[in-house]
């Protein structure tokens, strides 16, 4: 929130030009409420310079206090088990080679309910420390609950580094600290690296039409999110062991607010399986209409795969936003990709040219997407899909 020192004469400018309507006159001196969002637009227009930023007078941190390249790791329910998220293995992987670099430890930091049963597997992914917080309350995800427990962890001990999935729970909780510890925020990088000391966060800006490269150099820890699929795992170390750093933290009262009672896998969007699904069958604009959508649903049923889509069909309305692969939507490195009735073009394809088979259908021979396909089929895709269909269930 702003600061607002004792020289305040109460004189109103700063009211009149607060876009948040966050400062109001309270016996005559200026006080922010919650909904101060620090764009610091009253700083300026104060006669007495009575407003501050915290940063601005902050004094700058001792940065060779913070060490340690962190991963929050998501436990998540695949609809029968609860398990590590994928993308945590593959944050884990990239996190060592930036430990590696940096010189300091690899840390996962695991919130949950017997979370014990996981700390193997991390320790298999590289991690050197594990900090685990595990109570029968943090058994469902709480977005008060978990920012309060990653926020006495950092404070306690002062990591370099953090690592968040730019999954849904991710994306809840990353900003939520990042705020409250007063430091950057990198959302979807999609690559990271180590220069002079500093944490270097790629990721697409402007519509994705340049690569920006974001560095913290003044603030810790350096917090970035990364969505699944865009680093590779490290074949496991089998039988490497963590250090474990188990800590109590009790659930703040007003985590209460919110109840998780159940969960229930949402069966129209696919956003979850999307990303770990090991086939994905995606269809675009030339997929036509819904019916034709209807086909590829069958087709994912029958191969145990997930439904993506390009962004025109999700224009088109055929799919939810979710279930967009490519460049602005979810990356897929599944075993098999199949897409029906998509052109190819850059955007989509950066979304999936690391699957390991790739088949394309389209009518026209010529269209880019067979640049990226191990195995081309040329017609109709629709009529095409029928007959897969009929041969499969033969
Ligand atoms: C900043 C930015 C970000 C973007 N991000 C994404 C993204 O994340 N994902 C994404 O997908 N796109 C993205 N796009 C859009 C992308 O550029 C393309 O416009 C989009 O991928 C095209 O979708 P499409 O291939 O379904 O449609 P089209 O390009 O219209 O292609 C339709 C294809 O279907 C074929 N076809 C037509 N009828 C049939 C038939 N009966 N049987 C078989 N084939 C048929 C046609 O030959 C054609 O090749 C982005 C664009 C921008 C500018």
């Amino acid at each position: 929130m702003i600061q607002i020192s004792a020289s305040c004469v109460g004189c109103g400018k700063c009211v009149s030009t607060c876009p948040f309507g966050a400062l109001s006159l309270v016996n005559g001196k200026a006080v922010a409420s919650a909904a101060c969002s620090m764009c610091g637009a009253c700083v300026s227009v104060c006669p007495m310079k009575a407003l501050s930023l915290p940063a601005a007078g902050a004094a700058k941190k001792d940065l060779s206090a913070y060490k340690g390249v962190w991963v929050f790791i998501e436990v998540g329910n695949d609809g029968r088990t609860q398990k590590v998220r994928p993308v945590g293995f593959e944050l884990l992987s990239k996190g060592r080679e930036l430990a590696d670099q940096l010189g300091e430890e690899l840390c996962a930091v695991i919130i949950g309910n017997h979370v014990q049963n996981y700390f193997a597997e991390l320790s298999q992914y590289g991690a050197d420390k594990i900090y685990s917080v595990s109570a029968p309350e943090y058994h469902f995800y709480n977005t008060l609950a978990y920012a309060n427990a990653l926020i006495t962890l950092i404070k306690k001990y002062n990591p370099s580094v953090v690592l968040f999935p730019s999954t849904y729970i991710g994306r809840d909780l990353s900003p939520r600290i990042s705020s409250e510890l007063f430091v950057g925020l990198t959302a979807d990088c999609t690559g990271l690296s180590i220069k002079e000391g500093n944490l270097i966060q790629t990721r697409p800006a402007f519509g994705g039409n340049i690569l920006a490269d974001i560095k913290c150099p003044d603030y810790r820890p350096q917090m970035a999110t990364v969505r699944p699929n865009v680093f590779k795992k490290n074949p496991i170390a089998a039988g490497r062991m963590a250090q474990v750093v188990e800590e109590t933290i009790p659930v703040p009262f007003d985590a209460g607010k919110v109840r998780v009672i159940e969960t229930q896998m949402d069966p129209v969007s696919t956003a979850q399986k999307l990303d770990e699904a090991p086939v994905v069958v995606s269809g675009g604009r030339g997929m036509k209409d819904k019916e034709g959508f209807y086909l590829l649903e069958r087709l994912a049923q029958a191969l145990g795969g997930a439904v993506g889509a390009s962004r025109a069909a999700i224009d088109m309305g055929f799919k939810p936003k979710e279930d967009q692969v490519g460049q602005s939507g979810v990356t897929v490195t599944s075993k098999l990709y199949i897409a029906c009735g998509i052109s190819g073009a850059v955007q989509h394809t950066v979304g999936m040219e690391h699957c390991e088979v790739i088949i394309g259908i389209n009518k026209d021979a010529n269209a880019p997407i067979f640049n990226v396909c191990k195995y081309g089929l040329v017609g109709d895709a629709k009529q095409i899909l029928a007959k897969t269909l009929e041969q499969l269930k033969k």
